[in-house]
């Protein structure tokens, strides 16, 4: 088998299983385009990859160091994913192990599927980041405040084309798995996002893409990362439509017909029963409260208890943080041979000057401040050696010898500050 029909193969596999789990009868887009990212995302066990660890691999694997428009090949971008799975065996406990080697394949190549679809075997390294960073768990804030990043000049604002560039690679995902005529990419789809707003900076892009109802070219997005806490709330509550007992996962509540509940697998699917009917207005829940909870949470809201929830999204700086300028920071004086004695640490006495340097507040200059510390050093110097002098000749007839000696060493080691003094001369003459 040739490499690329190889490559084929693997990705027809994921894609017949996926089709299996008859995804295509959910009847909306949004939960079907969700549902069949989220069956790639555990089938790939992306889902238990943080993005923190995701952008860690791109910078171990010097993605951070190439532009985004740079290709990459098959065997690049497998090394990438090969560090993303070794590093998660080595998080999970011996019981829970995955198989690095059928995940990178399968991943790798639903990727050369997604993104490579005249068979040239490369990746843009824009692309694997886009795609990476969204399949990936973690939280949606957290994954756009990183694109935002790549997307973004040194001022903290939006280029548009590139952009455009990351809705292209993004809306791939979903027609990578047959929703690209609901959510494929199209010359609306920019516009749907932004009006013609000249400056956009990170709070207007998480603010567009997180609204609720965000573009109609991202809603399946918001829903993907829901389902991934969803899928594991527990509603002890009796499906109308399969008469379950219990279900996992959202939960649908006709607004018309008295305590009619459906789970979100007949709402899907729009499974009825007895009267109720697929144009009845549902409401959907993501929790399950007890009628105790629900009656104490009632009484709290008429008594008007109930904190005000929190901004639907977090707000963050205009402009990006600024990077620490590491060039003025001066390696750490080796500290001095002490004998034995314990004096305040020279290291905690210079740390306040190299902080306030690495933060631009300070007007000392650099050489000025190694200056200070070299005579800081040297003052230390000479009071261990006098209190080493004083200790000694506590224990000697010949004090004042003892100590002028110890001071001649000093002297010489150090050199003097005032080489005229008669102290100096004295101490000559007495030896
Ligand atoms: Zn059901
Ligand atoms: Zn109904």
């Amino acid at each position: 088998m040739s490499p690329t029909s190889k490559v084929q193969h693997h990705n027809k596999q994921i894609l017949t299983e996926m089709r299996t789990q008859n995804f295509d009868v959910i009847r909306f887009a949004t939960y079907r385009t969700a549902c069949k990212l989220r069956f790639i995302q555990k089938k790939t066990s992306l889902s238990v990859v943080d993005i923190w660890n995701i952008i860690e691999a791109f910078r171990e694997n010097g993605l951070n160091t190439l532009e985004p428009e740079s290709e990459l090949n098959s065997s690049r971008v497998e090394s990438v994913l090969n560090s993303i799975y070794v590093h998660l065996n080595k998080r999970l406990p011996l019981s829970q192990q995955v198989d690095s080697h059928q995940c990178v394949q399968m991943l790798l190549n639903w990727l050369v599927g997604a993104f490579d679809s005249v068979g040239r075997g490369k990746i843009k390294v824009f692309s694997l980041k886009v795609a990476l960073s969204h399949m990936c768990a973690g939280k949606l804030v957290d994954k756009l405040r990183y694109v935002f990043t790549q997307i973004s000049d040194s001022s903290g604002c939006l280029i548009r084309s590139r952009f455009i560039d990351y809705l292209k690679d993004l809306l791939a995902l979903p027609t990578a798995v047959f929703e690209g005529p609901s959510f494929g990419y199209n010359d609306t789809a920019c516009r749907s996002c932004f009006d013609n707003r000249t400056q956009i900076n990170v709070n207007d892009f998480l603010n567009a893409l997180m609204a609720d109802p965000g573009p109609q070219c991202l809603m399946w997005l918001p829903i993907l990362n829901k389902m991934a806490h969803v899928e594991n709330v527990f509603h002890p509550v009796q499906c109308e439509g399969c008469h379950r007992e219990s279900f996992m996962g959202f939960r649908y509540k006709c607004q018309r017909c008295y305590n009619y509940q459906l789970c979100q697998d007949c709402f899907w699917r729009g499974r009825t029963s007895g009267n109720h009917g697929n144009d009845h207005e549902m409401k959907e829940y993501t929790t399950y409260k007890s009628p105790a909870k629900q009656i104490g949470h009632a009484l709290k809201k008429s008594l008007k208890c109930v904190p005000k929830s929190n901004a639907h999204v977090p707000q963050f700086p205009n402009t990006p943080e600024k990077k620490l300028d590491l060039s003025y920071i001066i390696p750490p004086t080796p500290v001095p041979v002490r004998n034995g004695y314990h004096e305040s640490s020279i290291v905690t006495s210079q740390s306040p000057d190299v902080l306030s340097i690495d933060s631009g507040n300070s007007p000392q200059s650099p050489s000025k401040l190694t200056e200070s510390l070299n005579s800081m050093c040297i003052d230390d110097e000479h009071r261990l050696i006098a209190r080493y002098a004083a200790r000694l000749a506590a224990d000697t007839k010949d004090a004042v010898s003892t100590i002028m000696m110890l001071t001649f060493i000093s002297l010489t080691k150090f050199g003097s500050r005032d080489s005229n003094s008669t102290f100096n001369q004295d101490f000559i003459r007495h030896l």
